[in-house]
Parts: structure tokens; C-alpha cells; sequence
């Protein structure tokens, strides 16, 4: 599958804000647009005023990035959103937010979901039971996301559990962290899912 394989940091101050890409890294002096804080390359420093258009793409292309997807898999959640009843942003959201990936990162198995899905093409995750390896698996209410038994000793795992002591979780999912076990509890509703995002501006960037 087609990866972004750019350093992360560029991505976010494309966006001229934090995407939180690379977990611990992003709370501290380190974060790259702490330091820089204006567009990577030669005319990165330039100030253009976006039109309608441009805000919405830009908003759009964040949402993407923070979710680690290309484009074509982008469009086809907001396809599925689109064709479903309810509000198509919120069901884009709740689709990437029930994407195996990102449930192992909310439930604390790693730090970012980059870290995640490594963790899943690599074996160590399994749903109900049954290993997994695909980071894309879309986790349905009740389902069980557990760190395989031979896999509970990698270290990265325990660490980012830690995390969650300080941030918490959202509420839809909750999590055994002794036994590296967690569950998707209810569906996301928009209030429950920790993202800085205008949806709508997608919606309105694909209704063009
Ligand atoms: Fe973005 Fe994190 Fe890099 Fe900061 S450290 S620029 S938030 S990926």
C-alpha cells in the first residue's frame, strides 16, 4: 500500500500547526514548529491568503495527515460517509476513528499511529481473539483489541501505556492496560473524539 514516507514534521508545518504525528516528541522543546514556526522550502516564509477553496483543502489535507492515509483511501471513507444517513463529517470522522490503527493508538499500545500500524502489519495485535494484520480493519462496538501474548514484553508498548495515565481516554473505548487488552465500548459520537477538525470544510471540499 502507498505510504508517506516525508519526515512527519514537514507535514505539520505545511499545515502551520501541531498534528501530534510523532507521540512524546510533539510535548516537548523538540517539536520542529516550535522552532520554525512558517512552511518548509524556499518560499515557505510567504504569507498567501487562502481562498474558500484553499481552506478547505488545507483542512482536508490536515484531517488526512493526521490519519496517515493517501488520498484515494481518504476519499473512499468520505464516499462511504456520503452515502450513509447522518451527518456525512461525522461519519467520515467515526470511520477513521474505527480504523484498527488509530483504536490501538487511542487505547494507549503506541504512541502514534504510525507506531501502531507497525505494530499490526508486524503481528502483535489481534481482534476477538484472531491476529490481525491489517491496519485498516475497521473495529466494530463490543470488539476486543488485544496485544498478542508473545508480544506483551515490547517495550515501546508499556511505555506509551503511560501515556495514558496523563491524558486519559476517550470515553467510547476503555482499556485493561495490565493485560495490554481494551474495547470499543459505544460508537464515537463528534464530542467524544479528541480532534481539532472542521469536518464540514471536507464535506463542502468533495461537494464541489
Ligand atoms: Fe508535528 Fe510532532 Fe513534529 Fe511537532 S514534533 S512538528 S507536532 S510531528
Amino acid at each position: 500500500m502507498a505510504r508517506y514516507h516525508d519526515p512527519l514534521c514537514r507535514l505539520c508545518r505545511r499545515e502551520g500547526e501541531k498534528l501530534f504525528l510523532k507521540g512524546e516528541r510533539c510535548f516537548t522543546d523538540k517539536c520542529s514548529i516550535e522552532r520554525r514556526k512558517y512552511a518548509p522550502g524556499q518560499h515557505g516564509q510567504r504569507r498567501a491568503k487562502l481562498s474558500d477553496y484553499g481552506i478547505q483543502l488545507k483542512e482536508k489535507q490536515k484531517v488526512r495527515r493526521i490519519y496517515g492515509l493517501m488520498e484515494r483511501q481518504f476519499r473512499k471513507y468520505f464516499a462511504e460517509a456520503e452515502r450513509r444517513k447522518g451527518i456525512t463529517g461525522t461519519l467520515l470522522l467515526q470511520y477513521l476513528e474505527l480504523r484498527l490503527d488509530n483504536i490501538v493508538f487511542r487505547l494507549g499500545f503506541a504512541s502514534n499511529r504510525n507506531q501502531a500500524r507497525q505494530l499490526i502489519t508486524h503481528g502483535h495485535l489481534a481482534v476477538n481473539g484472531r491476529k490481525v494484520n491489517i491496519p485498516s480493519f475497521r473495529v466494530k462496538v463490543g470488539d476486543v483489541v488485544e496485544v498478542l501474548e508473545n508480544s506483551k514484553n515490547i517495550g515501546s508498548i508499556a511505555e506509551s501505556l503511560t501515556r495514558i495515565e496523563h491524558t486519559g481516554l476517550p470515553g467510547w473505548i476503555e482499556v485493561d492496560a495490565q493485560n495490554m487488552k481494551g474495547k470499543v465500548v459505544q460508537l464515537p459520537e463528534r464530542e467524544d473524539i479528541p480532534l481539532v477538525a472542521k469536518e464540514q470544510l471536507i464535506v463542502e471540499f468533495y461537494s464541489r
